[in-house]
């Protein structure tokens, strides 16, 4: 049964991403939006890419794109050379709501996921969530409800149950933006953390720059009316980084007005 867990758990899938000439409008009551506008990215297998920008700049639209959630007017997005066609257990997602069943305990929850392995005895299913639930420190916590849990908590759960299928793409829709600063700057180093030891591609969307330094390996900055891709900043910073780090304020700073002249252009 080891041997089974191990291959399992020792298994690091990961896959390259590549968008092209991807364009989305959406009708609206006052008229069409471009919420995309010709974007194109590639990125490789285990990159940790964040995606920052103002609300509205398509970045929740390209990250339901890459989901399979939303399909794109034109252009087409990619999975390992593979036209992306709709969701996938290759891909989770990981929302700012956390979304968890509050009638199954923390470990069905995370259990929940593992259901599409068929390979595996509910004896493995239980000792897979336990060792997820361990990478994200709740493994004292298994058999909490989830309305005993704390904003934090719920998050870390979430993230092992997005974990527990070990997808080869974890996307995350500004997972941390409603937690407060002190549980936020925790789960900084704990995601850091399980990406050096999942090895995942992750794409992390947010509208907050110094996150995404503190995070991303590569920061895609985009721009609104129409959403575009403006500049990719690579981040070399030593890690586990932390977010009151000097170089990491001065490079945020940098990359914080590059922004502001793309919003200011933009207004003129
Ligand atoms: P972001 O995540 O960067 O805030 P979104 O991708 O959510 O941006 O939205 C990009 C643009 O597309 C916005 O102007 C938004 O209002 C619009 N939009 C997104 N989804 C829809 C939808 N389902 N219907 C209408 N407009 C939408
Ligand atoms: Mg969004």
């Amino acid at each position: 049964m080891h041997d089974k867990l191990d291959k399992e758990i020792n298994a690091f899938p990961t896959a390259k991403l590549s968008v092209e000439h991807v364009c989305k409008d959406f009708r609206t009551r006052n008229g069409t939006v471009r919420a995309l506008d010709d974007v194109s990215l590639t990125i490789n297998e285990g990159e940790f890419v964040c995606f920052v920008g103002p609300s509205g700049c398509g970045k929740s639209t390209l990250l339901n794109i890459i989901a399979g959630l939303e399909k794109p007017d034109s252009g087409l997005a990619l999975i390992d050379g593979v036209p992306i066609t709709g969701p996938g257990r290759d891909r989770m997602v990981m929302f700012q709501e956390h979304a968890l069943f509050p009638w199954l305990d923390v470990i069905g929850n995370v259990m929940f996921g593992l259901k599409q392995k068929p390979n595996l005895t509910d004896k493995e299913r239980l000792e897979v969530a336990k060792y997820y639930l361990f990478l994200v420190k709740m493994d004292r916590f298994a058999h909490s409800n989830i309305h005993e849990l704390s904003g934090g908590m719920r998050q870390r759960v979430a993230l092992a149950r997005s974990l527990a299928p070990n997808p080869k793409i974890l996307l995350m829709d500004e997972p941390f933006s409603a937690l407060d600063a002190m549980t936020r700057e925790r789960l900084y180093g704990d995601i850091q953390d399980v990406w050096e030891k999942r090895r995942k591609t992750i794409i992390f969307v947010t509208h907050n720059v110094r996150e995404a330094v503190c995070l991303g390996s590569r920061v895609i900055l985009f721009s609104p009316h129409p959403g575009r891709i403006r500049e990719q900043f690579p981040v070399s910073l030593t890690r586990p980084r932390n977010i009151n780090d000097h170089d990491l304020a001065d490079l945020s700073m940098q990359i914080t007005s590059a922004l502001k002249g793309y919003t200011a252009a933009e207004s003129d």
